[in-house]
């Protein structure tokens, strides 16, 4: 299906194919590489850079978050940006609501030791306000900017800055020539409204734009990021499943959805949404660029569920060797399993690995069983095994 689309009052018109999504899944044989991506969608998207950070073009999916803390407290915002770099953030979006914060937003700029992203709603002079004041992107859904001459002067300005913009739309607020057409499901109305836009900014000559389209249905945000990386394929794709919920509902939302599309080789960078601490959004987005085998932060746990089999307290274990594995930046497999039964052949396939028996463990690095330690001892010793390669 093809859809005529025009952006507002202005000339600006495209074509929507609803088709399905492009890229065979190239998952397998990912998990070996380090900050690998596949050669589909990823690659061939337009490379942008936002404060030095390279996006899209088969870059690195970069992970990115979003302040909790209040604008205008500056200093609460760089406590928790410092806390998001920590983890492995690489961008950070500040909301900017009012002119008030303005000033604050500034000051966040110039301390941040990430590259800030303006989120901006409505008021295009909040924008261009974010704009002199060290924004490295701005955040912009033009469908509640309005007027087109205001999207207008916010793309000028940026424009002169040399300042990327992402194109946010969300279902809530639609390019209007798609908030009314019941015969379009919310994917495509999602897609056209960014896809009217996107030609809108192509056609002003402004090239550096990231796309996202948003629904808090996995499905519905899923469809929509298929047609746009269909319909666009130069445009970078910011991915997130938005209002997913608190921490263990949005982390299986967000993982089905961007995990999905990821998959696909669909996706330059992600938010995952949470109503949480940030820094667990960060922790969650690792875990699942790990899991798709795009990125690896710390190495991997291998770690069984237990039974009653199991003689030693491998929960504990496996948490602390959890926590202080995230200190270690190798990308290495490390297993933790509580008896002999499949013990010994995944300590054995990890590059560190323990297989336990009743209160002890066998230590194997590099598929090698090296000697036994008291349960007590398990989790030093993985980790000094680990320091050794
Ligand atoms: S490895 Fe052993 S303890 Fe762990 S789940 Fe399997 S059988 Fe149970």
């Amino acid at each position: 299906m093809a859809v005529e689309v025009a952006v507002g009052a202005t000339e600006t018109a495209g074509s929507v194919e609803t088709s399905g999504p492009q890229g065979a899944t190239e998952a397998a044989g990912a998990a070996a590489r380090l900050d690998a991506s596949d050669a589909t969608a990823r690659a061939q998207t337009r490379r942008i850079e936002v404060g030095g950070v390279p996006l899209g073009g088969g870059a690195p999916v970069v992970v990115q978050s979003m302040l909790s803390t209040r604008t205008e407290d500056a200093e609460a915002c760089l406590a928790q940006v410092a806390a998001l770099a920590a983890a492995g953030c690489e961008l950070v979006r500040v909301a900017v609501p009012a002119h008030s914060a303005l000033d604050a937003f500034g000051r966040i700029c110039a301390a941040s030791p990430l590259p800030v992203v303006a989120d901006i709603h409505f008021d295009h002079r909040l924008a261009l306000g974010a704009l002199g004041r060290g924004a490295a992107k701005l955040r912009v859904n033009p469908g509640n900017i309005g007027d087109i001459a205001k999207v207008d002067a916010v793309i000028e300005a940026a424009g002169a800055a040399g300042v990327p913009i992402r194109i946010g739309v969300n279902a809530g607020s639609l390019a209007a020539a798609f908030a009314e057409r019941a015969d379009l499901g919310l994917p495509e109305r999602l897609a056209g409204s960014a896809l009217a836009f996107l030609e809108h900014f192509e056609q002003r000559g402004f090239t550096d734009v990231v796309l996202s389209a948003k629904a808090h249905d996995v499905r519905t945000a899923v469809e929509a990021c298929r047609i746009l990386a269909h319909e666009a394929p130069q445009a970078p794709l910011h991915l997130g499943v938005t209002e997913a919920g608190t921490l263990t509902q949005g982390t299986v939302r967000s993982s089905v959805g961007l995990g999905a599309l990821l998959l696909e080789g669909i996706g330059d960078t992600l938010r995952v949404s949470l109503t949480a601490d940030p820094v667990k959004e960060v922790q969650v987005a690792w875990e699942l660029l790990s899991a798709c085998g795009l990125r690896r932060r710390a190495p991997e746990l291998v770690s069984c569920p237990t039974c009653g089999r199991c003689k030693v307290d491998l929960i504990r274990i496996a948490e602390e060797a959890q926590r202080r594995l995230a200190e270690v930046s190798k990308p290495l497999s490390v297993a933790v399993m509580g008896c002999v039964v499949n013990g010994p052949g995944e300590a054995s396939a990890a590059d560190v690995g323990v297989a336990c028996g009743e209160g002890k463990g066998a230590v194997f690095a590099k598929g090698k069983v090296l000697y036994t330690v008291d349960e007590s001892r398990i989790v030093d010793a993985l980790m000094e095994e680990v320091a050794r390669l």
